[in-house]
Order: C-alpha cells, then sequence, then structure tokens
C-alpha cells in the first residue's frame, strides 16, 4: 500500500467495533488500534491509585504520565510495563474509563499518543471520537451501530467468554449509563462525523458487516490513492 490508509470506525459500546476493526487491519495488513483499550488503562490506574474520578487536575496528570502500549501481537495491553490486558474489562474500569474519558486534559494526552501511533503507519483505529476528532480527515469513516438490547447481550457473551456471570439487567443499565455519559460530555462526545457511513450491525453476522466495510474501503481507495469521495 503506497499511501498510508487511515480507517475510522466510532459507536457505542457493544456495537461490534473491536471485532470488525481487528478484521479489516488483519485482512488489510494494516495496524489495528483499540482506542478504548488507552482509556480503560487509564480507568484501572485511577482505580488503584484511589484517585477520585472527579479530580480532573489529577487524572490529566495521570494521562500524562501513563507509558501506555498496544502490542500488535495477541492485542495485549501494556501499562507502565505491566500487562492489563484482561484486568482492563471489568465493569468498574468500563465505568471509570467513561468517567476519565470526560476529562479534556485526559482525552489530549491520549489523542496525542493516538495520533503519534499513526503517524507512519496505516491503520484500523476504533473509538467514540476517531473520526470527529482524532482523524477527521481519515479516508474512511464508519459510524458502526446496533440496537441496544443486542448491544447488550454482545456485552453478556464477551463476559461469558471471559468466565463471568454477568446479570442481564445490570449489564443494559451499565451500558446505558456508559453510552449517555459518552454522548452527552462536552469534549468529543460520542456522535456521528458528518463524513461518516452509517452501519447498522443488528441482525449480520460480522462477516456481512466485514464484507460492506471492504466494500466501501475499496470504493474509496484505488491502488493506495484516494478517490473524490
Ligand atoms: O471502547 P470501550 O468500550 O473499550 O471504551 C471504554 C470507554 O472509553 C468508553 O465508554 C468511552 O467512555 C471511552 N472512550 C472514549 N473515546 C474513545 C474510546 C473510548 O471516550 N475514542
Amino acid at each position: 500500500m503506497s499511501k498510508r490508509l487511515v480507517v475510522a470506525i466510532d459507536g457505542p459500546a457493544g456495537a461490534g467495533k473491536s471485532t470488525l476493526a481487528r478484521r479489516i487491519a488483519d485482512k488489510l495488513g494494516i495496524l489495528y488500534i483499540d482506542s478504548g483499550a488507552m482509556y480503560r488503562a487509564i480507568g484501572l490506574w485511577a482505580l488503584r491509585s484511589g484517585i477520585s474520578l472527579e479530580d480532573a487536575q489529577r487524572l490529566e496528570q495521570l494521562a500524562q504520565q501513563a507509558h501506555i502500549e498496544l502490542l500488535p501481537q495477541g492485542g495485549r495491553v501494556l501499562l507502565n510495563g505491566e500487562d492489563v490486558t484482561e484486568a482492563i474489562r471489568t465493569p468498574e474500569v468500563s465505568e471509570a474509563a467513561s468517567k476519565a474519558s470526560a476529562v479534556p486534559g485526559v482525552r489530549r494526552a491520549m489523542v496525542e499518543q493516538q495520533r503519534r501511533m499513526a503517524r507512519e503507519a496505516s491503520v484500523v483505529m476504533e473509538g467514540r471520537d476517531i473520526g470527529t476528532v482524532v482523524f477527521p480527515d481519515a479516508d474512511v469513516k464508519i459510524y458502526l451501530d446496533a440496537d441496544a438490547a443486542e448491544r447488550a447481550r454482545r456485552r453478556m457473551a464477551e463476559a461469558e467468554a471471559r468466565g463471568g456471570r454477568p446479570d442481564a439487567l445490570q449489564m443494559q443499565r451499565e451500558i446505558d449509563e456508559r453510552d449517555a455519559r459518552d454522548r452527552s460530555r462536552s469534549t468529543a462526545p460520542l456522535m456521528q462525523a458528518p463524513d461518516a457511513v452509517y452501519l447498522d450491525s443488528t441482525g449480520l453476522s460480522i462477516s456481512e458487516v466485514e464484507q460492506e466495510v471492504l466494500r466501501i474501503i475499496r470504493e474509496r481507495t484505488s491502488n493506495g490513492k484516494e478517490l473524490q469521495a
């Protein structure tokens, strides 16, 4: 691929962004970046250090000091050298990440790192503000959605696969609260970029969604050169 390609995938929790982004990155042989894992790492560190999730100043300091590595092999996540891949997937960390990510200084630190990670490489990056803030000039922007019940069901299946025994109602409530917080924050709220393609994955298999996104990418790129949208 001659020109650097940036694919941005945004959407609410449980829409299937991570699975989709990983598969697209594999297919195209480019880097996959899970930006949510970075906010989760900050949330985890704040919980462990007893920092209040209301304390914007300390959260910002923590975000500036955090050394976060996303290893391409196996999608491992390192925080200050420690493997926190499993530790960042608990409901407590989901909530802490969502709260910490509303702090403008935390976002500034993460966005800077995200742009640095993609400076020279072609990437598929997924999150909440990739097409709106991190890469407003991304070659391809997808807003991936699914209805609320389906999203909660997927998150339940993921938690069960990790050996958890989640409660369906509680899971639904957590996702609703997190999405509401992510949509209503003043800095970089979750929303569809005007030039993003809206895809509803409810009732679609992951392969169907993948095929559609690959088709959109092909349509917008040609021999690595961007076509007029
Ligand atoms: O994607 P994931 O559910 O792992 O993200 C965890 C939390 O991190 C989200 O609920 C959101 O608050 C925050 N986040 C964000 N911006 C991103 C990615 C994640 O604010 N680009």
